[in-house]
C-alpha cells in the first residue's frame, strides 16, 4: 500500500482540498450558531428598550389625561360661579355693584375660555401619544414574534448540528491522515491565520479565491498542470484549479 509520501502532487492537492471542504462545513455551522445567539440577544435588547419607552409613553398619557380632567373641573367650577354671579346680579342694589359682579363674570368667562384652550391643546398631545403607544405596541409584538422565530431556529440548529458537527470533525480527522504532513502543517498555519478559515482556494476570475489578487496566466497554467504545489504569492494560500475544486466534495 502506498504511503501518503508516495502520492502524486495531484493526489496530495486533492487530499488537502477534501480536508478544506470538510473544515469549511464545520466553519459554516459555527458561523450559523455564532450569529444567531447574537441576533437573539439584539432582539431581546431592542424589545426591552421599547418596553421602557412604552412605559414612559403610558406615564405621559396618564399625566395628560389627569391634566385634562383637572381642566374640566376648573371649567365646571367657573361655569357654576358664573351661574351664581348672574343670580346675584338680579338682586343688586346699584350700578356699581352690578359692574363689580359683571367684572367677576367676565373673569370667570375668561377662565372657561382658557380651560377650553388648554383642553384642546392637551387633547392634540394626547392623540399624538396614543398613536406612539399603538406604534410601539405593534413594534413590540412584531419583534416578539421575530424573537420567538429566531429562538426556535437557534434551538433547531443546535439540535441538528450537534450530530453533524461531530460527524464532520471525525471526517476531518480522517481526511487529515491522508494529507501530506508538510502540506498539512502549512494548511493548519494558513487556515488559522485567516478569519474565513480558507487555506486551499480555487482560481476565481483569474484571481486567487482567497485574497483576490490577480494570478498571471503562466502561473494559472502551472496550477492546472498539478505538477507542484503552488501557493498564492500574496496570501500564501494553496491554489487549485477549478476542475479539481469541482471534483472534490466534502
Ligand atoms: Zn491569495
Amino acid at each position: 500500500m502506498a504511503t501518503v509520501k508516495d502520492f502524486s502532487v495531484e493526489e496530495k492537492l486533492a487530499a488537502v482540498l477534501a480536508l478544506q471542504k470538510i473544515d469549511s462545513k464545520v466553519d459554516e455551522i459555527k458561523t450559523l450558531k455564532g450569529e444567531l445567539p447574537m441576533e437573539v440577544k439584539d432582539l431581546e435588547d431592542e424589545i426591552e428598550g421599547l418596553n421602557t419607552r412604552l412605559g414612559n409613553i403610558d406615564a405621559e398619557v396618564s399625566s395628560i389625561t389627569s391634566f385634562i380632567s383637572g381642566k374640566n373641573d376648573t371649567r365646571k367650577d367657573a361655569q357654576a360661579q358664573i351661574k351664581k354671579l348672574e343670580k346675584q346680579q338680579e338682586n343688586v342694589k346699584n350700578n356699581r355693584e352690578f359692574e363689580a359682579i359683571n367684572k367677576e363674570v367676565e373673569y370667570q368667562e375668561l377662565e372657561v375660555q382658557l380651560a377650553d384652550k388648554h383642553i384642546r391643546d392637551a387633547e392634540i398631545e394626547l392623540r399624538d401619544r396614543q398613536e406612539q403607544q399603538n406604534r410601539t405596541q405593534t413594534k413590540i409584538s412584531t419583534l416578539g414574534e421575530a424573537l420567538e422565530a429566531k429562538k426556535a431556529e437557534l434551538e433547531k440548529i443546535i439540535a441538528e448540528t450537534e450530530k453533524e458537527e461531530e460527524a464532520l470533525t471525525k471526517e476531518s480527522d480522517a481526511a487529515k491522515e491522508k494529507v501530506d504532513p508538510r502540506l498539512l502543517s502549512g494548511y493548519e498555519r494558513i487556515r488559522h491565520s485567516y478569519r474565513n478559515g480558507l487555506a486551499v482556494v480555487p482560481i476565481m476570475r483569474d484571481s486567487c479565491g482567497g485574497c483576490f489578487n490577480v494570478i498571471p496566466p503562466q502561473r494559472q497554467s502551472e496550477i492546472r498542470q498539478r505538477k507542484k504545489v503552488i501557493v498564492c504569492e500574496h496570501c500564501g494560500r494553496i491554489l487549485v484549479d477549478n476542475d479539481l475544486n469541482d471534483q472534490i466534495q466534502a
